[in-house]
């Protein structure tokens, strides 16, 4: 079985992560995907929204999609949500399963401060996804030049099939870099127009802006 694994914040959910676990389930022939909302995340100041709200309005946005999934793996773990404890944990759930993380360039870059970052590209398999930045032009040779340690890393990886934007490491996992539909989306600017009383229609499901409006999130 071959399975994405979708982490974030998710504060809230928004159509640019829909449409990019909707490209990735499509492009890989993924058997599902599964969001999986961060309990409390150590790379961001601000104090999120309680983690089964996230996940609530993550379950709001997917029920009628077949192939996706949300999963409190990391809720129940309490504490910090950290990817490498996630993808030990889903091994042990999945055997035989085929893991891809499925991130943002603005997170893969960002790769370096992640517990075990280094590590983690030996025990699952990564598929990156371009977001609205410098980097989403680049291709997967330039993608890892960003992401800073990365090269050393990779210096061995028996395959770097840059035409493919595709690389194969020692252990056999892969990174893959996937050209998305760029759409400019992000949870912060979805949290200020809620402030501010600005509409957010056609950036995140209807429902899901109900359920915020009705419970006075983002206040
Ligand atoms: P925030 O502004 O609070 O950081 P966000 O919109 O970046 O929110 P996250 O929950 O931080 O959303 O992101 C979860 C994952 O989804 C990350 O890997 C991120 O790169 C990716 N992602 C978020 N928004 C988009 C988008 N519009 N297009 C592609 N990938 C996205
Ligand atoms: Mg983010």
């Amino acid at each position: 079985m071959k399975i994405g694994i979708f982490g974030g914040s998710f504060n809230p959910l928004h159509y640019g992560h829909l449409r990019a676990a909707e490209e990735v389930e499509q492009k890989f022939m993924l058997d599902k995907i599964i969001f999986i909302p961060a309990n409390a995340v150590s790379n961001k100041n601000e104090i999120l929204l309680a983690p089964e709200k996230r996940l609530e309005m993550i379950n709001i946005a997917i029920k009628n999609n077949k192939k996706f999934e949300s999963s409190d793996i990391e809720i129940k773990r309490g504490g910090f949500s950290y990817s490498y404890d996630t993808a030990i944990q889903l091994q042990k759930i999945y055997p035989g399963g085929e893991l891809y993380f499925i991130v943002g360039t603005d997170a893969f870059c960002d790769i370096k401060n992640w517990k075990k970052g280094d590590e983690i590209f030996d025990i699952i398999n990564f598929i990156v996804v371009s977001r609205n930045d410098a980097r989403a032009g680049a291709d997967i040779k330039n993608l890892i030049k960003f992401a800073g340690f990365l090269p050393d890393k990779f210096k061995e990886a028996i395959g770097m099939d840059y035409s493919q934007n595709k690389i194969i490491t020692l252990k056999n996992k892969f990174i893959y870099f996937l050209k998305i539909t760029r759409l400019d989306i992000s949870s912060t600017s979805l949290r200020n127009n809620f402030k501010n009383n600005i509409s957010n229609l056609f950036l995140l499901p209807n429902e899901v802006i109900n359920y915020i409006i009705n419970n006075k999130l983002y206040k």
